[in-house]
């Protein structure tokens, strides 16, 4: 197996991480294509951006500098009366990064007391149902026990439609449930657990990228990261055997990918899109 660095992390693909993971679980086919480059999955490249930008502030000083050393440009707007300076979104980020650096409660919570053994982006990896999985974590509190994901959200309570519980919940719920954040977090805390022979416990720390940001400490209940880990153990064998080619992927029928491979054929009765 690959060393796993801080270098070689991103590049490595012999290990299924929980993002690619849930690729898979969208759907197989397209996932199958992104991995072998024949489909360039459209990413909304702001909030990624947006996400390290935030991330990297409170990882290190030197990990910010480096962030803005490759990706400064991108953050200026190149057109409009705010030219040369930074794009509305990341003036929302910088928003984020003062309403999170003023607060004791973050500061305690994500970098520890004086004392802590608190590493930052940790990487954690193991098996699970035999297949080769890694993560990287945002914050490690070793001494306390405990890990930390920050994760930027549209909103936190704005109420959405949620299809999977059938009800209208707040922004967080979709955003976790979505991402399968659930799973994620359990099966980060599974494999500290064995790398270390220690219980944690896993918090997200959310912050919102509305105008005057929203932040709050969320904990997911044990139940729902049983839920989250169980669902992901079930259905890993088979991921992990289509990404090596032994078993064909499925066409989920609705993704951009399945569209562009269509070919008309079958009809369609009006009674079956009923369902
Ligand atoms: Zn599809």
């Amino acid at each position: 197996m690959t060393q796993l660095t801080q270098e070689n992390y991103y590049g490595d693909t012999s290990y299924l991480t929980n993002s690619r993971y849930k690729r898979y679980q969208q759907c197989q086919a397209k996932a199958f294509a992104v991995d072998n480059g024949s489909w360039v999955e459209e990413r909304d490249e702001i909030a990624l951006l947006l996400g390290n930008y935030v991330h990297s502030y409170f990882e290190s000083p030197e990990a910010h500098e480096q962030f803005l050393a490759e990706h400064g440009e991108k953050l200026l707007a190149k057109t409009g009366k705010n030219k040369g300076n930074l794009k509305a979104d990341f003036i929302i980020g910088d928003k984020m990064i003062e309403s999170l650096k003023n607060d004791d409660g973050f500061a305690n919570l994500y970098h520890g007391f004086p004392d802590d053994d608190v590493q930052k982006e940790m990487i954690v990896f193991g098996k699970i149902e035999g297949v080769p999985v890694k993560g990287k974590l945002d914050s490690v509190n070793l001494t306390r026990g405990y890990f930390v994901d920050l994760k930027t959200m549209k909103s936190i309570y704005n109420k959405e439609w949620s299809e999977e519980l059938r009800k209208k919940v707040p922004a967080a719920v979709n955003n976790i449930l979505g991402f399968g954040y659930h799973g994620q977090l359990g099966l980060y805390r599974e494999l500290l657990q064995k790398m270390t022979g220690q219980e944690f416990r896993p918090y997200i720390v959310a912050v919102s990228k509305e105008n005057v940001p929203d932040k709050d400490i969320l904990k997911i209940d044990d139940e729902w990261l049983e839920n989250g880990l169980n669902q992901l153990k079930s259905e890993i064998v088979e991921v992990w055997a289509v990404i090596q080619g032994k078993q064909k992927p499925i066409e989920c029928g609705l993704c951009d990918y399945c569209r562009s491979q269509k070919k008309l054929g079958q009809v369609v009765y009006l009674s079956e899109l009923i369902g």
